[in-house]
């Protein structure tokens, strides 16, 4: 049987693992799965409710009934919550940071990492989220571990809030980037971290086509 294809991104926030994994895969008319999306609507689906992230046993019971549905595509995907296509709007800094807050729970991870597992049995895929090399598919033929710097992740992340009409300053943004940072680094449950087999990149100063590039040549490479 044929073993399909598995490509797994982790990183920081804002390291340019989705912008580059979109492209990716595009050129490999593969499908691109992005997991930290579905923390992102635990989280929205929970504010909608009026739910205290913090309360573990209240998120759990929106988790129990949550109805979340995912379709991936190659040029991006798209998540639907109840029946509403949210993919723009969990794009906020907020959600992000009720997305940390949800990602510590094992059981919301537990349930996500099913419905990712599933996908990627299913489809040639390409996932980026924190947990995707260690976790989620331990056994991607090619993982790689997208870093850069702090203040220039917070720097693309206030160009994306601008280009989407949003105010933020730079210190704010890269306040918020370093505490989610140490959040997602130290829970309890499969934190960010290097798989042992990773290969690590550095994409501060590279714009997104050498960095694309960079990863085209690695997964060639493994997979030949
Ligand atoms: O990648 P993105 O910024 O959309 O992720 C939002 C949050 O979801 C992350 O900060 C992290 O806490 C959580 N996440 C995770 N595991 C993943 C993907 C995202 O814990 N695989």
């Amino acid at each position: 049987m044929k073993q399909n294809i598995a490509v797994a991104i982790d990183g920081p926030a804002g390291s340019g693992k989705s912008t580059v994994a979109k492209e990716i895969a595009k050129k490999l008319g593969i499908l691109y799965i992005d997991t930290g999306a579905m923390y992102r609507s635990v989280a929205f689906a929970c504010m909608k409710q009026g739910v205290v992230l913090e309360n573990e046993t209240a998120v759990l019971a929106v988790l129990e009934h949550l109805d979340m549905k995912i379709l991936p595509q190659t040029g991006g995907q798209h998540i639907f919550l109840y029946g509403e296509d949210v993919t723009e709007k969990i794009r906020t800094q907020e959600i992000g940071a009720g997305a940390s807050v949800v990602a510590a729970y094992s059981k919301v991870r537990e349930k996500l990492v099913e419905i990712q597992q599933q996908l990627s049995k299913a489809h040639d895929v390409i996932m980026d989220g924190r947990d995707i090399g260690t976790k989620v598919l331990p056994d991607a033929q090619v993982k790689i571990y997208l870093d850069a710097s702090v203040s220039e992740r917070a720097k693309r992340r206030l160009g994306e809030l601008e280009a989407q009409g949003k105010q933020a300053d730079l210190e704010s943004v890269e306040k918020a980037i370093a505490q989610r940072d140490y959040q997602d680094m130290h829970r309890e449950h499969s934190p960010l971290c290097k798989a042992e087999d990773v290969v690590v990149l550095d994409s501060t100063g590279l714009d997104i086509a050498t960095v694309t590039e960079k990863i085209l040549e690695i997964i060639t490479e493994k997979t030949k």
